[in-house]
């Protein structure tokens, strides 16, 4: 089932370019991408989220159940989307923690990109497994990650590729470039000092996930990390693909 939430009209805007962000679970974005986020919004672009998995396990409590799981992740991300002004949040509301990147998943998220038409679609490097020798990528992040870029080349610019969707009068539509986050390989930065307290403020929003005070640690330091490579005090990085 697609689930939309606008704040706003269902309809994609035509007037300002719109940047479509691709996630497996709801917080996602805001651990990773929601600074460089914040930002396009400032600079006037229109931003759409697409979550891929219904975020129903996102909890070890025994009196917890996924059925409960699944609004609460919702309504914590329409919080999220709401701080950083993104315009429309799109739930596909898989299974959260078995997620493939099936053909099925891919033409749905094809549909979206020649629906909204996205300039720069930013989603998970699905080549990475591992962080150092301290964290396992969690395998939706790759699916996701995988399924996203497939929709972008080939699947939304090839005519024939899933036909029924020009059924649905959705033609092809060309994505300029790919952002690709939690990349071993970034080649681009975004420098996100004057939008970091809205990405922690964001993050924040995810209530059964995150520890406020982890949040606001945990964030400064990353991105403060990344930020000295580059001479500036927060930073998020991406290895960019450009096809134009
Ligand atoms: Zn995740």
């Amino acid at each position: 089932m697609v689930t939309e939430n606008i704040a706003g009209s269902l309809e994609p805007t035509s007037i300002v370019a719109t940047r479509m962000v691709i996630t497996a679970h709801p917080d996602d974005a805001e651990f990773t991408v929601a600074g460089t986020v914040a930002r396009w919004v400032r600079e006037g672009y229109s931003v759409i989220y697409v979550i891929c998995t219904d975020g129903s396990r996102g909890s070890n409590e025994p009196h917890m159940t996924p059925e409960r799981m699944a609004p609460i992740r919702h309504a914590e991300q329409l919080e999220a989307a709401r701080i950083l002004g993104v315009q429309t949040v799109v739930f596909l509301d898989h299974e959260d923690g078995t997620l493939q990147p099936t053909l099925e998943l891919r033409r749905d998220l094809t549909r979206l990109v020649r629906r909204y038409k996205p300039d720069i679609v930013i989603c998970s490097d699905p080549t990475r497994y591992f962080h150092r020798d301290m964290y396992v990528n969690h395998p939706d992040h790759r699916a996701a990650g995988e399924a996203a870029l497939y929709a972008v080349f080939p699947s939304a610019v090839t005519r024939f590729i899933f036909p029924e969707l020009l059924a649905e009068g959705l033609e092809p539509h060309k994505v300029g470039e790919i952002y690709l986050y939690g990349s071993p390989e970034p080649n681009t930065w975004v420098d996100i000092t004057d939008t970091i307290d809205l990405k922690i403020a964001a993050l924040k929003a995810h209530r059964s996930q995150v520890d406020p005070e982890y949040a606001d640690i945990r964030i400064r330091e990353w991105n403060g990390l990344v930020g000295r490579q580059y001479g500036v005090p927060y930073a998020e990085e991406f290895r960019r693909i450009i096809l134009r």
